[in-house]
Order: structure tokens, then C-alpha cells, then sequence
């Protein structure tokens, strides 16, 4: 299939150079919350890039930098009062990691070096990262290269049999982290989770109670909880940190993506005073190494207060949860549909598994939705909808009415 060149953006509507538009039903993989070309995002960007496009963090700082640390740090209560930025998210993972096997070594627990990770987990893609994906379409090429982590049952409510519920699922798959850390907690530095949502594996979703056991596991067995909240975060499953439907704080959590508003490449971990002490030191080789040439980029940082102030002004939470409903509803015919299981939904995520379908489903689809105006691009045989949260009435009932009607065409086929 040819690519669709795409010449300018408007709300959640993207146009191509013929006049054609697409419904941005992904958020351009996950990163949009309010619109392409957003004017208050715009206004933003445009007064910072007179002002300063970039300066080094390294001995200097700027505004833009501090306001989104305080900001940020504020909404944990202070529990994660520090900030350290980069630009993509891999990045944000590889610091978490790299962050809590040395923290470990400079309190003397230099043996903790292992990481845990879920099974169909999804991390990024540079090496580093890789080590925590168990997803073998993106490591298998690489194998020689990467390293290894111990891959822990997923607690995908999907999985629940004989009757059990979400918790009974979250409970089997803390069981076997237990056994785990019984076993190998001197060694483990970290364990790595995406918090509710597993989404690049297809949207798996779990009980709030599997973030709150193994949070009482980490502290337990002295492992860090990274909570990598790249896709997850930013209001994505209904609170601002996925974290928070658990009332728990991870001792690292990653942000990408939708940080930014989609506008530029961001991506921060915060953490705990406590890890922060374990560096401060005047030997640098105690001190965290690692840098990136465009590390807290103003504008980028610009972008991102821009998009945290829309939540405020907007109630953007809030009104996300009629937004939602009203998504719910387009949608309940497929909910019902014969060859769909495992509807689903955690804010203003919504996924469905296609059943009884022919082969190269996935790209069928992503054709068929193009030719309805809609940019939806499934994961296998699970759809899933992670549209902007700017859309009006006409265009979730549109949204939900062509789904269907696309999704009728493919399975048909
Ligand atoms: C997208 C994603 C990443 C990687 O972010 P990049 O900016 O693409 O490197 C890591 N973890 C999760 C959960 C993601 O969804």
C-alpha cells in the first residue's frame, strides 16, 4: 500500500494531499491528547522559540525545565520529587534501569543487577529496553544483543478461568512474582510494569489490586517499582497517572508520548528522594552518567506545560469521563457483535478481540478504515481506539458508528 502523505493536521482530523481526511483514532500512536495544530500548544511554542530554543542542562537550567519538574512533581504529592529528562521514551526506560542498579550499588548492593519484567511486556526497542520487551517480533533479530530479565506471568484479566474474577488473576500472577523474589531478590535491582494497561501487547488489562501487592512485594524484598508510564499516563486511563486508581507511587516512573501533547520529543523518569541521595555525592563516578545532547529541551518542555495547563483550564479529566461514555455507547454494538471478544475498557482506551477472521486481519483493517475517513491501525486481531481527548459529540458517535461498519467489512471478508 502506498504511504498517505499527509500535508497539515486540525483537531483530531489529519488531511492528506488530496483533500482526503482521517478521524486520528490512535492519536498518532498514542501521542496526541488535544488535537493536531492546536492553537494554545502553537501560541506556546512560538513565544518560547523566541526566547530560547535549547541551552545544555549541564551546569545551566531554564524556566521551562523547572516550571514542568515542579508541576510534575506536584502532581505525585512530592512522592516523586525529582526529575531527569531525555528525549524518547527507550531512553526514559533505559535511565529507570540504569538509575536503580546503581543506586543499589552505591547503598553497597552492587549484586543487584537482574530485572523482572511481564510476559508480552513492551518497553522500547534500543537494546537496553529491549532486555525488558517480551515481545519476539522486535527482539528476535536482535537476540544476540540483548540481555536478559526474568519474564513474570502477565496479570491479564483475560486469562480468568473457572469463574475468576480480575483480583483472583491479579493475586495467581503476584503469587509467581513472590516465588520470584524468594528466591533471587538479593539479585534483582527492579522490576518493569506498564500500570493497567499492557498496550503494545494488545491492550491487556488488569485489576488496580496487582499494582497494589506488588508494590507491597517490592518494599518487602527491597526491588524498585518502575512504573513506565509512557503510554498510560498523561490521563490516558482516566487519572492523570495510572498509578494514582491504585493510590500507589512506583519508586521510578517513566513519561513519554503524550507529555508533550505529541508535539516534540520528551521523555522524564521521576523518583524518589531516596534514590536521589544515593547519588549526591561529590565523586562523580557515584553521581548518575547519563546524558543526551538535547536533555530538557525548552521547547519541548514548553510544549508540555502548554499541554498540563489545557487539563487544568479544560477539566480535561473530568470531562473525559462523559467523553468516554459517550465512546461506550457508539461502541456497544460491537461490544455485542458476534465475532468480538473481550470488549474492553480503561479510560479513553477501548480495545476488542476479532474472532473467526481471516488471515492479515490487522492490515485489512487499517486499509478499510483509511477508505471511511478513519485512522485506526489494530494490533494483530485486537482493535483498539485511543482517540484525542477533543473530541465533540458528532465525532464520537462517528467514530463509534464507522468501527463497526469497517469492522463488519473485514470480518465479513
Ligand atoms: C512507546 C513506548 C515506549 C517507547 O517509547 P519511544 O519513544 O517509542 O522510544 C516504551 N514503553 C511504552 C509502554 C511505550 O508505549
Amino acid at each position: 500500500m502506498p504511504l498517505v502523505p499527509i500535508s497539515h493536521g486540525r483537531g483530531a482530523w489529519l488531511f492528506d494531499a488530496d483533500g482526503n481526511r482521517y478521524l486520528d483514532g490512535i492519536s498518532s500512536w498514542w501521542v496526541n491528547l488535544f488535537g493536531h495544530a492546536n492553537p494554545r500548544i502553537n501560541a506556546a511554542l512560538k513565544d518560547q522559540l523566541d526566547k530560547l530554543e535549547h541551552v545544555m542542562l549541564a551546569g545551566f537550567t531554564h524556566e521551562p525545565v523547572i516550571r514542568l519538574s515542579e508541576q510534575l512533581s506536584e502532581k505525585t504529592g512530592h512522592a516523586l520529587g525529582h526529575c531527569f529528562f531525555a528525549s524518547d521514551g527507550a531512553s526514559a526506560v533505559e535511565i529507570a534501569l540504569k538509575m536503580s542498579f546503581h543506586s543499589w550499588s552505591n547503598l553497597g548492593l552492587g549484586d543487584k543487577r537482574e530485572f523482572v519484567c511481564l510476559k508480552g511486556s513492551y518497553h522500547g526497542e534500543t537494546i537496553g529496553a529491549l532486555a525488558v520487551t517480551d515481545v519476539a517480533l522486535f527482539r528476535d533479530a536482535y537476540g544476540p544483543l540483548i540481555g536478559s530479565a526474568h519474564v513474570v506471568m502477565s496479570p491479564d484479566a483475560r486469562q480468568a478461568i473457572d469463574g475468576e474474577t480480575a483480583q483472583d488473576v491479579a493475586r495467581r500472577a503476584i503469587a509467581e512474582v513472590e516465588k520470584l523474589f524468594e528466591q533471587r531478590s538479593t539479585k534483582i535491582a527492579a522490576m518493569i510494569v506498564e500500570p493497567l494497561v499492557q498496550c503494545a501487547t494488545g491492550f491487556a488489562m488488569h485489576d488496580p489490586l496487582y499494582l497494589q501487592l506488588l508494590r507491597a512485594l517490592c518494599d518487602k524484598y527491597q526491588v524498585h517499582l518502575i512504573a513506565d508510564e509512557i503510554a498510560v499516563g498523561c490521563g490516558r486511563t482516566g487519572t492523570f497517572f495510572a498509578c494514582e486508581q491504585a493510590a500507589i507511587w512506583p519508586d521510578f516512573m517513566c513519561l513519554s508520548k503524550g507529555i508533550s501533547g505529541g508535539y516534540l520529543p520528551l521523555s522524564l523518569v521521576m523518583t524518589t528522594d531516596k534514590v536521589y541521595q544515593a547519588f549526591y555525592h561529590q565523586d562523580v563516578k557515584r553521581g548518575f552518567l547519563h546524558s543526551h545532547s538535547y536533555t530538557g529541551n525548552p521547547l519541548a518542555c514548553r510544549a508540555a506545560l502548554a499541554t498540563l495547563e489545557i487539563f487544568e483550564q479544560d477539566n480535561v479529566l473530568e470531562n473525559n469521563v462523559e467523553r468516554a461514555a459517550k465512546i461506550t455507547a457508539a461502541l456497544a454494538p460491537l461490544a455485542l457483535h458476534a465475532k468480538v471478544k473481550n470488549f474492553r475498557q480503561r479510560g479513553m482506551i477501548w480495545a476488542f478481540d476479532a474472532v473467526d477472521v481471516s488471515a492479515g486481519f490487522s492490515s485489512r483493517f487499517f486499509k478499510a478504515a483509511l477508505t471511511q475517513e478513519l485512522l485506526l491501525r489494530p494490533i494483530g486481531n485486537t482493535v483498539y481506539l485511543m482517540p484525542p481527548y477533543i473530541l465533540n459529540d458528532e465525532e464520537c458517535a462517528l467514530l463509534g458508528q464507522r468501527t463497526l461498519s469497517v469492522f463488519e467489512q473485514v470480518a465479513a471478508a
